[in-house]
């Protein structure tokens, strides 16, 4: 069994269609895919319509939240979609996301870039608006060479100088709105410490303790050491270690099934929730 629970796609920073995300995941060999846009689930219904036999999806979000000024992602599960608390949230996030690009293309403007709304707005879409439909305007405009240069102190990163923050939950807040719809939820790529400040181990403790059921260890942006200290920390903190690909498409060097989860886990995250069930593939004609 191989199981990925973390991948994007058109529905925010991805650049595979929901659709094209699952035949992709089918022909990388998984058993299990899970679809976790940034703060929506709009992909889901495309992404179940394609889905090919022996595949199976299960559907998710990830949330953009923060903690002690630190910005972190969580990831959830097999929550009720149309739960309206968490609905709103998820909405909130994402139309921050508007006025948030267009305050980090006032900034750019005054750095000299000349990138508009128009033109982040045709690489994003109808995808949830993000630093990546951006930074690849900055790749089309020969500004950077890749996405990932567009993420340094100069431009995009955290606190970079053409940075603007957006509207993120408090993380007990979701892990409480998620249990409240149903779902599960894993903290993403805890140790990412490329992306900037980490949230401290104290605070994983302490949403460990609020219901935090599991945290990615297994991931590109963590080296050997960390994983193996991220797999130690779960087994001491009484949570689960999941590993995920985190696929973005083109839009990131990272292939599906690159790191996956262990099935005992997968099936433990999969017994927990209520919200919704994970979706079995199916012949298509
Ligand atoms: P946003 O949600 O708009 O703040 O953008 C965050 C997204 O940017 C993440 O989910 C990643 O897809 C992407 N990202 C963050 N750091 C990097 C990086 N160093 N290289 C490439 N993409 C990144
Ligand atoms: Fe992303
Ligand atoms: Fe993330
Ligand atoms: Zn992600």
């Amino acid at each position: 069994m191989r199981i990925d629970l973390h991948t994007h796609s058109t529905a925010s920073d991805g650049t595979d269609t929901p659709a094209e995300l699952v035949r992709n995941a089918a022909a990388s060999g998984l058993d299990v895919v899970a679809l976790t846009d940034h703060d929506t689930t709009r992909g889901h219904a495309e992404a179940a319509a394609a889905l090919p036999s022996g595949v199976t999806l299960v559907p998710g979000a990830e949330l953009s939240c923060q903690v002690g000024g630190v910005s972190m992602h969580m990831l959830a599960y097999l929550f009720d979609p149309e739960e309206p608390e968490l609905l709103r949230e998820r909405e909130l996030v994402r139309d921050d996301r508007v006025p948030r690009a267009h305050a980090m293309i006032a900034k750019l403007a005054d750095l000299g870039v000349p990138v508009t709304w128009e033109q982040v707005k045709r690489i994003a879409g109808d995808g949830s608006v993000g630093r990546p439909h951006i930074a690849s305007a900055l790749v089309e405009l020969g500004v950077v060479a890749t996405v990932s240069d567009a993420f340094t102190e100069e431009w995009l990163a955290d606190g970079g100088r053409a940075y603007a923050p957006k509207h993120e939950l408090d993380p007990f807040d979701a892990i409480r709105l998620v249990k409240g719809a149903g779902g599960v939820t894993v903290f993403a790529h805890p140790a990412a410490a490329t992306r900037g400040h980490t949230v401290p181990d104290e605070v994983i403790a302490e949403l460990a303790a609020a219901g935090l059921d599991g945290i990615e260890a297994d991931h590109m942006d963590h080296d050997e050491a960390t994983r193996a200290r991220l797999h130690a920390m779960a087994a001491d903190l009484g949570v689960l270690a999941t590993g995920s690909s985190d696929y973005h498409g083109s839009r990131k060097t990272c292939v599906l099934g690159e790191h996956t989860t262990d099935p005992g886990v997968y099936e433990e995250l999969a017994r927990r929730a209520t919200g919704a069930a994970p979706v079995p593939g199916h012949a298509t004609a």
